[in-house]
């Protein structure tokens, strides 16, 4: 299996190389030549554990990783840094079945594919006998950063640099990013948002110059930020494993097709689902559910995707974009794999802030359902759950939950149903407390943990509990313009 980029097909780069490099020279991102397609059956992977669906999955795309090395990454990643051992349990809440990504080191489901990119990326830095050390530059709206810092921390030959937005991020989040340990790490706050922040990296990746002063040093960079191929794969995994789930336990019959809602930002999460689907997983629609930022949901709408609007800072910081930098491998794909028409849109989007796709390209996208949620219905699709089932939902989860019950009363479409539930409630405490009991939300924010944890009959997870004593170990801001000053600063150069 050979990688390419979404604006030319010229160069072709193996996996490990596609993981190393993260974005591709021209700018583009890296796609499988094909998509391939599940080589064992439904029911067979139906008796696998997580972990021997995940390499099932995984040698289908990493074609340049040895049994032994996939395996050693898969063992390395899904161990007791999860709290349970099914990895991914599956709960079932008002008719639907909630795919919980949040049983891992930071409790969101970032730590599904950044448990296991570090092991991807010194495997593939050997492999190609690449002698820097490898400097991770990473821009997150708040999940990605802490659990990038906790995969790679103290991790050989690596370094990481993390940048956040200053006001961007919830309390807890902020205090998981600035209290990481490990010498190899650096976390930064910007004076700007996450797209700020996104667009500051893309930057120093594209510099030749200072590619070429990070040589001379030792040191070459890649990314951990969701458009890294290395990162998309491993998401893959979790909707086979949900349906295969359902189906050893009778919920579904071989074959049958269900719905996925995954509540969405950069666009990495639906993008894995659609991935799958196109592997032969018996996927029907994909509900795309947005927060406020709705700029996915009037893409389509309307085939017409426009950054060209206010950013509004909502309770699911997490998904706070307005652009989707994954989305070019779906537009890249319903161009007809064409990287032509792929430049010429991804242009217009930096030159413009929009472009609009073809009705033809549109029809591609049949199996896609765009829905969005206000804050307050955000809030009362928390309690209502909460009140019927007793069952806590974070923000995040609670925009695909609101999405879903949309899709439900527009269509009538009783299909069974998976929700990507991508954080755990006691990440956004607060807010979730907001729903479910307003006069217990202004607390202290440990006391408000407690409670939570009181509310849902659910124990505080260790990530949180570590917070309450932790140390600040970071504590760098820096203007959006001056990004490359802090990394330069970090490496010593
Ligand atoms: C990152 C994140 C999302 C959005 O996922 P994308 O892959 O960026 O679409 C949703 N919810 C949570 C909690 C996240 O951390």
């Amino acid at each position: 299996m050979l990688y390419h980029s979404t604006r030319s097909k010229e160069k072709t780069v193996t996996a490990s190389q596609a993981i190393l490099k993260g974005l591709s020279d021209d700018g583009g991102l890296f796609v499988p030549e094909a998509i391939p397609a599940l080589d064992k059956s439904l029911t067979e992977l139906s008796q696998m554990t997580y972990k021997e669906i995940a390499y099932e999955i995984l040698k289908l795309y990493l074609t340049d990783f040895t049994k032994e090395e996939l395996e050693n990454c898969i063992n390395k990643a899904y161990d007791t840094k999860f709290d349970t051992e099914e990895i991914v349990p599956l709960a079932e809440a008002d008719g639907a079945y909630y795919l919980e990504l949040f049983h891992g080191a930071t409790i969101a489901f970032k730590d599904m594919a950044l448990s296991i990119l570090p092991h991807f990326m010194i495997t593939a830095a050997k492999k190609n006998q690449v002698k820097n050390e490898i400097v991770i530059l990473t821009a997150t709206s708040g999940d990605t950063g802490k659990a990038a810092l906790a995969g790679f921390a103290d991790v050989a030959g690596t370094r990481i640099v993390v940048f956040y937005p200053k006001n961007g991020v919830s309390p807890i989040q902020e205090k998981q990013m600035v209290t990481q340990r490990g010498e190899n790490t650096s976390v930064v706050g910007i004076t700007g948002n996450f797209d700020d922040a996104q667009t500051g990296v893309k930057m120093i990746f594209s510099d030749k110059e200072l590619e070429k002063e990070m040589d001379a040093k030792g040191f070459q960079f890649s990314s951990a930020n969701s458009i890294n191929i290395g990162r998309l794969v491993p998401q893959i995994v979790y909707y086979v494993y949900s349906y295969v789930k359902l189906l050893a336990e009778g919920k579904i019959k071989e074959g049958e097709k269900i719905n996925v809602v995954v509540p969405t930002g950069n666009f990495g999460n639906i993008l894995a689902a659609f991935y799958a689907k196109n592997m032969g997983l018996p996927i029907d629609k994909l509900i795309c559910a947005s927060n406020e930022n709705k700029v996915l949901y009037d893409f389509f709408q309307t085939g017409t995707y426009d950054r060209n609007r206010q950013f509004i800072l909502t309770s699911s910081p997490s998904m706070d974009i307005l652009i989707s930098s994954n989305l070019e491998r779906l537009i890249y794909r319903i161009a007809g794999n064409d990287p032509d028409k792929n430049v010429a849109l991804m242009h217009s989007l930096s030159q413009n802030g929009s472009y609009s796709i073809t009705d033809e390209m549109r029809k591609e996208l049949a199996d896609f359902r765009g829905y969005y949620a206000s804050e307050e219905e955000t809030t009362d699709t928390i309690r209502d759950l909460y009140e019927k089932c007793g069952y806590v939902i974070d923000t995040h989860t609670a925009v695909a939950a609101a999405a879903y019950n949309k899709y439900k009363k527009e269509t009538g479409d009783h299909t069974k149903t998976v929700i990507a539930s991508t954080a755990s409630p006691f990440k956004f405490s607060r807010s979730v407390m907001k729903a479910i009991a307003p006069d217990k939300a202004e607390m202290e924010e440990f006391a408000l943990v407690d409670e939570l944890s009181a509310l849902a009959g659910v124990p505080v997870p260790k990530a949180v509990n570590e917070l309450r004593t932790a140390p600040v170990v970071h504590d760098h801001i820096y203007d959006k313009s001056a990004m490359v000053d802090a990394v330069k600063a970090f490496l010593g150069m």
